[in-house]
């Protein structure tokens, strides 16, 4: 039997944890790379060569799920589709997009109809998995977190409760989907698949890359500061910044170019081949407005795309119960928005050739090396972007 060291090995790890969450042997543990991949290291001596993790593995068999990509032109089963908000200032208010995915965890509490939910916070500026039983905890687990999280290494955790939503990217909600599909019985308390877009991760070291340009912009910004990676409190949603708040609630923010910057160095190479951006296997996916007519791009708003007839169902009701305000809108335009088409162009991956190249030869050396070399590339994109975005809005071009 074979385990999951070969898809580290060959890059295609995702760090989505499943294969963690349920090795029966504990051999497997998750570990950060020095550019701040997550990826399992298993232990060769308690492996017992079951080959569960390979077979749950989303990496394994890709294949497949690029092909159901492709042939959906990327969009996957459509029910309904809809530019829509949170009808809940206190959700709106701290949400990323419309506040949609705490909106409808919130309803399906507030309802009984779940007892727990599995999310994702930050943990000292790590994305840590989180299962929450109330509304409050919600709260605190709203906005994205933009680096690595092993979501579903917390599989077993959630033996504990009876009726269970997830919150996961592509990535992890393939690898809960093989398990369903593999263990009806054992996972039957999974019943809601919530899946966010996804245009992939930064690896963890994007956070001492980010720290060091705030601070010298900024002074010192303390360890404990919580990241928001695109806060629109600060600006409006489609130039949002990120904002470090610490535990004084004082806050220092940073130009949205930096992150943007910090993508094209520290994009992991197996998100630079995935083609499962719009979540093709979860009950509804959420996503930012982008490129939505009429879009309010002050405030911002989420797309939701129903997937099947359970989806359909919850965002009737949602729609129904007033928790959601929202109207249908075109799946022309949410695939205009994420540029789709542009996938196309990813499919053999020879077009990330180079970005991929230099992100493996910058994961030999050290951590610090790494950063220091990135945070001058990055100022430099930033600044130039900033420059080139001035001269745009003064010739009002785009
Ligand atoms: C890595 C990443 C890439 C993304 N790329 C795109 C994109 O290309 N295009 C696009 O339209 N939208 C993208 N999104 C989704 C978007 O940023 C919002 O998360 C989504 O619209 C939900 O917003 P909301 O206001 O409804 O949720 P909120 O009310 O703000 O709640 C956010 C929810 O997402 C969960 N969450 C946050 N980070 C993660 C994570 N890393 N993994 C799993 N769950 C998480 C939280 O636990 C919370 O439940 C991305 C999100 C992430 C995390
Ligand atoms: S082969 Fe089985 S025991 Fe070995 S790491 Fe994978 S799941 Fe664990
Ligand atoms: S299951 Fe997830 S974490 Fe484990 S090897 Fe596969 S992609 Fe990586
Ligand atoms: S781009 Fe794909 S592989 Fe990367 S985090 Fe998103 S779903 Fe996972």
């Amino acid at each position: 039997m074979e385990n999951v060291t070969n898809i580290v090995a060959n890059e295609l790890c995702s760090g989505c944890g499943t294969c963690n969450g349920t090795c029966p042997a504990h051999a497997i543990h998750m570990d950060f790379t020095p550019l701040g991949r997550l990826i399992p290291v298993i232990d060769e001596k308690v492996c017992i060569d079951c080959g569960l993790c390979l077979r749950v593995c989303p990496s394994n068999g890709l294949a497949e799920i690029r092909k159901a990509a492709i042939d959906t032109e990327f969009m996957g089963d459509v029910v309904s589709a809809w530019f829509a908000k949170s009808a809940d200032p206190s959700i709106f208010e701290n949400a990323q997009s419309g506040g949609a995915v705490t909106t409808t965890l919130a309803f399906l509490f507030d309802q009984g109809r779940i007892d727990a939910a599995l999310v994702v916070g930050q943990e000292k500026q790590k994305a840590q998995y989180r299962i929450v039983t109330t509304k409050q905890e919600l709260l605190d687990c709203q906005s994205s977190q933009y680096t690595p999280v092993d979501l579903n290494s917390a599989l077993p955790e959630l033996a504990d409760f009876s009726h269970v939503a997830v919150v996961g990217l592509p990535c992890h909600i393939e690898g809960i989907v093989r398990l369903k599909n593999l263990f009806p019985e054992r996972y039957s308390n999974i019943e809601y698949l919530f899946g966010l877009i996804c245009g992939g991760v930064l690896a963890q070291s994007c956070v001492e890359v980010v720290k060091r340009i705030g601070q010298k912009k900024n002074g010192p910004i303390s360890d404990d500061s919580r990241i928001f990676w695109r806060l629109r409190k600060y600006s409006n949603y489609k130039q949002a910044k990120i904002a470090f708040v610490d535990r004084k609630g004082s806050v220092k923010t940073l130009d949205n170019n930096v992150r943007l910057s910090c993508k094209v160095h520290l994009t992991p190479p197996r998100c630079r081949l995935c083609l499962d951006k719009m979540n093709l296997l979860c009950d509804i996916v959420f996503g930012d407005s982008w490129g939505i007519t009429g879009d309010d791009t002050k405030g911002g708003g989420s797309v939701i795309i129903t997937r099947n007839a359970k989806g359909q169902a919850l965002m009737e009701e949602m729609l129904a119960n007033k928790s959601i305000v929202g109207r249908p809108c075109p799946i022309s335009e949410i695939a205009k928005g994420q540029h789709l088409a542009e996938k196309r162009e990813a499919i053999d991956g020879t077009v990330f050739k180079k970005e991929i190249g230099t992100f493996l030869e910058r994961e030999k050396g050290t951590t610090a090396e790494a950063v220091a070399v990135i945070c001058k590339k990055v100022s430099k994109r930033a600044a130039w972007k900033r420059f080139t975005g001035k001269i745009r809005k003064l010739l009002k071009i785009g």
